[in-house]
């Protein structure tokens, strides 16, 4: 009850002014009884809990027009704050119908009210009427900001990138618009590729440091037998964004698997780790080393990699040469204990993390589920991960 006349201060405050402003004249006296009617009649509304009646009452009474405008629109808008976003709706519906406002106020209200609809989840009501004032004079950006998140809750990616492409250049919605191309891609299926490629094309070119779009690029390639390509499109990833490096290593590998020199992979793989890409890009690089007989530089390559970046995974991995030479069965059988020990907390550890809000899983998603970010879910890194 408190709270609630606190929130009326306001209008109340606002009414004694209107009364002062009127009281000079005297024709207006009818208007001045019936007002004091009014005032009392919402205060008796207000002591006696019924919020909603007095509500309507202090619509009424105050008038809306330039002096009392701010009044109003501040009124709703901590209703709004509070949850109570009908009334929000009705005092901003009744600025709208009732008064003579300037351009300016007419889409600052239109404006309010569309974030009204969109608190309580009428998303079409308020797709409706951020259009109208979309890329207009004061509101109008951050209206065509609305139109954008909303298409992107409804999923339809091309009007969230035909809004987002009105936008400045440099409002920071790359990333996310280069995001949006990837979602079209993906949901083209596997039939049309062309098209498929053209959409990540495009999305590289918004945002060159889209790891997704060259992921998909090079998984195109990789499907059409066209392995140069891929490799190019993989190797990207490196330079876009070294946590995401891991994700790349085993398509990467197998785009090299029919290619008897494999001198470029061990490159790619040795710059890969000497920037810190994580325990796999070590693994794979150890493995590429055995393949070519050359153990112990394996081994040792994991033993400073260790030291440089602990982590369990580069552990379990590094046992494997203890294991191969221990001849004792006994000290075989301990190893093999510890390995199976740690492996199994490995099993239990996320792999992906949100660096955003820190939601965490086993897949990868470019989208994450919790916050909605972007391109925020990466492989967790550390002790427990890469
Ligand atoms: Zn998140």
């Amino acid at each position: 009850m408190l709270e609630l006349l606190f929130l009326l201060l306001p209008i109340a405050a606002a009414y004694g002014w209107y009364m002062g402003r009127r009281s000079a004249a005297q024709q207006q006296q009818d208007q001045q009884q019936q007002l004091s009617e009014k005032y009392v009649a919402g205060l008796n509304f207000l002591l006696s809990d019924q919020a909603d009646k007095a509500v309507d009452l202090f619509i009424e009474m105050i008038e809306v027009d330039s002096d009392t405008i701010d009044t109003h629109m501040a009124l709703a808008s901590l209703f709004r704050k509070r949850g109570e976003v009908e009334k929000a709706i009705k005092i901003h519906q009744n600025i709208l119908e009732r008064s003579q406002l300037s351009q300016e106020q007419h889409r600052q209200t239109i404006y309010e009210l569309a974030r009204d609809f969109s608190a309580v989840g009428l998303l079409d009501r308020a797709e409706a009427l951020y259009k109208k004032i979309a890329g207009k004079k004061n509101v109008g950006e951050q209206a065509t900001r609305e139109l954008v998140a909303i298409y992107q809750s409804m999923r339809d990616w091309h009007s969230a990138i035909s809004y987002a492409e009105k936008l400045p250049v440099d409002c920071g919605m790359a990333k996310q618009v280069a995001q949006f191309y990837c979602q079209l891609a993906d949901e083209l299926g596997e039939q049309k590729i062309e098209q498929r490629m053209k959409y990540l094309r495009k999305a590289l070119k918004i945002d060159s440091q889209c790891v997704r779009a060259s992921i998909m690029l090079a998984q195109c390639y990789q499907s059409q037998g066209q392995y140069q390509s891929a490799i190019e499109f993989y190797q990207q990833v490196l330079e876009q964004d070294i946590d995401m490096v891991s994700e790349v290593l085993v398509p990467l590998t197998q785009c090299y698997d029919d290619m008897p020199d494999k001198t470029p992979m061990q490159h790619f793989l040795m710059t890969a780790v000497e920037r810190g890409a994580g325990a796999s890009a070590v693994i794979t690089l150890a493995e590429l080393l055995q393949e070519q007989q050359l153990a112990q530089d394996a081994e040792l390559l994991e033993l400073t990699q260790l030291r440089r970046y602990p982590s369990l995974k580069g552990f379990f991995h590094y046992m494997d040469y203890h294991l191969a030479r221990a001849m004792e069965p006994e000290a075989k059988a301990s190893l093999e204990m510890l390995q199976q020990l740690v492996g199994q907390q490995l099993a239990v550890k996320p792999k992906y993390r949100c660096s955003n809000c820190g939601f965490s899983g086993n897949v990868l998603q470019w989208q994450c589920p919790s916050c909605k970010s972007w391109g925020e879910t990466k492989p967790v890194r550390g002790l427990d991960g890469e």
